[in-house]
């Protein structure tokens, strides 16, 4: 079997939860490669040993640029602060790699279009660490509404809240970065792939962005003024003609990981919450006189790929599992098996997203989402 090359970049929260994916996939999955871990970086070279150490990689460096250029490299992995992505991603396509980048893409939808005309032009193959759609029952909760389960879908409401900025004394970190930080692009992005995922294109927002602490510490300690909002929420309108709504907050005291949606249909409803990942509420308007209520749909082998991680239902995924499920569909792409499942054209459209959003926020008005080249169906 034809070996393929794993430079990873970054060995932080993500950087860890990439070298888990493809350490996972490898282990669940029939890949079309064999996987080899080739290059580790990091910001200085003690960092970088240290992550080789612990994930098994054959080399270190200190020096990003070293690992692209590394021919026994085929595919980048990019978990390094967003101000990043875009300099590492156009050098690792320049060099003829296949990229797999965190979210958000960019800093600026300017930015994230050349990307993915960057990678276009040079036949690479992309992906965008949008996990959360890589969940059995999150693709279970998409089939249901395609197939018309639900009906008529009347109204959708998605929210990504978590707590971890709540401490007004948080220091200084990257995600309060005039340019590319904020709650929208940290966990919005997330919640408007997964909307987008459900329901198919956003066509009009109308976004109230708001900063709630006006100054942050610096890391000697000194109060910073803050540019990036706290909590954003938006008004939705799909192209399939239903509204809804999303929110973002990394305020959120006591949800720890709060991404989650309601679908309203005319038929019923579905619930989910990524603090229960294996499991999908439904509710059927169809259910008798007295019997009405949400059920939960637990995940199990009738949903794959959950079955390739273990024969038995109901004994639960976890967060690195879905990275796999992530991993394994981008290595299906780069041999050809699928599409791109959610490549550069996807990362430049969420950031046009929440661009529009800022923009509407600053309007206090509805605003069209301009178009873009990848719209997902
Ligand atoms: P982190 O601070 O935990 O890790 C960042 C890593 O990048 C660290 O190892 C740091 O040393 C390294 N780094 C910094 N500068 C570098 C340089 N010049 N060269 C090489 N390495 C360098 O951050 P994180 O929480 O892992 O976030 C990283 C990215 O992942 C961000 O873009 C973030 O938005 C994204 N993210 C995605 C998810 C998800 O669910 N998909 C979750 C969290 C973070």
């Amino acid at each position: 079997m034809e070996r393929i090359g794993l430079g990873l970049i970054g060995s932080g929260f993500m950087g860890m939860a990439h070298a888990f994916g493809f350490a996972i996939a490898e282990r669940v999955f029939d890949l079309p490669y064999k996987l080899d871990f080739a290059v580790m970086a990091d910001a200085t070279d003690a960092l970088a040993k240290t992550a080789q150490e612990r994930f098994g990689f054959r080399e270190s460096t200190g020096d990003w640029r070293a690992l692209v250029a590394d021919p026994s490299v085929h595919m980048v992995a990019i978990t390094t602060p967003n101000a990043l992505h875009k300099e590492i991603a156009l050098a690792a396509i320049a060099a003829g790699k296949h990229v797999y980048c965190e979210k958000p893409l960019g800093l600026t939808s300017e930015e994230t279009e050349e990307m993915a005309h960057a990678a276009a032009a040079a036949g690479v193959v992309t992906q965008v660490g949008f996990n959360y759609i890589c969940n059995p029952m999150v693709v279970l909760a998409r089939h249901m509404i395609r197939s018309g389960e639900l009906g008529d879908i009347v109204n959708y409401r998605g929210v990504h809240a978590e707590g971890y900025m709540l401490d007004p004394a948080t220091g200084w970190n990257f995600r309060f970065e005039p340019l590319g930080g904020g709650v929208l692009a940290d966990l919005g992005s997330h919640a408007l792939a997964t909307a987008e995922f459900l329901l198919g294109p956003i066509d009009e927002v109308f976004g109230d962005c708001r900063t709630v602490y006006p100054t942050r510490l610096s890391r000697d300690g000194t109060p910073v003024p803050v540019k990036v909002d706290d909590i954003t929420c938006a008004q939705l309108r799909f192209a399939r003609g239903c509204g809804g709504s999303m929110e973002a907050s990394w305020l959120a005291a006591g949800e720890p990981m709060g991404h989650t949606f309601h679908v309203y249909g005319t038929k019923g409803a579905i619930s989910f919450t990524q603090e229960r990942l294996n499991e999908l509420r439904h509710y059927s308007c169809a259910d008798p006189e007295g019997r009405h209520g949400f059920r939960t749909i637990l995940a199990g082998t009738e949903h794959p790929p959950y079955g390739d991680f273990c024969v038995a239902s109901g004994h639960q995924l976890g967060f690195n599992d879905i990275k796999a499920i992530e991993v394994k569909g981008f290595l299906d792409a780069i041999a050809g098996r699928q599409a791109e499942p959610m490549g550069f054209g996807w990362g430049h459209r969420i950031q046009v997203l929440t661009d529009t959003i800022r923009a509407s926020s600053r309007a206090k008005a509805w605003t069209n989402v301009p178009p873009t080249a990848f719209r997902p169906k």
